[in-house]
């Protein structure tokens, strides 16, 4: 028993004797269960292709009652208005992020980065170029206004731009 922490573990505690009370019964531990579910959220988000916005194909849809296109990944409802897949992940539970900005503050970005980190395949299913000048090479993705000037906020409008399109548009 851990005492170091009483506050908080306190209602912790209750549920674990909960659980291995329940789990008494069975011939597997909560922690196999754990395991399995783990197994079947990783196959079922395997190859899954992800948006621009940085969040995957499914969290799109269309409203009939708004008569608008919408994504639902997180709670702020991101603001994406039309959905261009751009990378296929095996890990697309983690592209959920929010865009406050271009380049390391983007969504796709931290995305990808998580994925990384949790050593997840990933691919680009896109040619990577520049969409305003069409060069090849390093991009970042950017969120846009109408005008296509780079925005420190999230517009619903994504670009991936090379850095001197970045710096004209700025
Ligand atoms: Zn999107
Ligand atoms: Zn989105
Ligand atoms: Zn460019």
């Amino acid at each position: 028993m851990d005492l170091t922490n009483e506050m908080s573990s306190g209602k912790m505690m209750g549920m674990e004797e909960n659980t291995q009370s329940a789990f008494s019964a069975f011939d597997f531990t909560s922690e196999d269960v754990e395991i399995a579910m783990e197994k079947l959220a990783e196959e079922a988000s395997r190859g899954k292709p992800i948006c621009m916005c940085g969040h995957p194909e499914g969290r799109h849809g269309w409203s009939d009652s708004l008569g608008m296109h919408y994504c639902s990944a997180n709670k702020q409802n991101c603001k994406c208005k039309k959905m261009t897949l751009v990378i296929e992940a095996d890990y697309a539970r983690v592209f959920l992020r929010k865009t406050t900005g271009p380049g390391p503050l983007h969504a796709l970005a931290q995305g990808i980065r998580e994925s990384e980190k949790a050593d997840k395949g990933i691919k680009w299913i896109v040619d990577v170029a520049c969409d305003r000048c069409k060069a090849a090479g390093p991009v970042s993705p950017c969120p846009v206004n109408q005008r296509g000037s780079v925005m420190y906020e999230d517009t619903g409008l994504n670009a991936l731009l090379c850095s001197e399109c970045r710096l004209a548009n700025g």
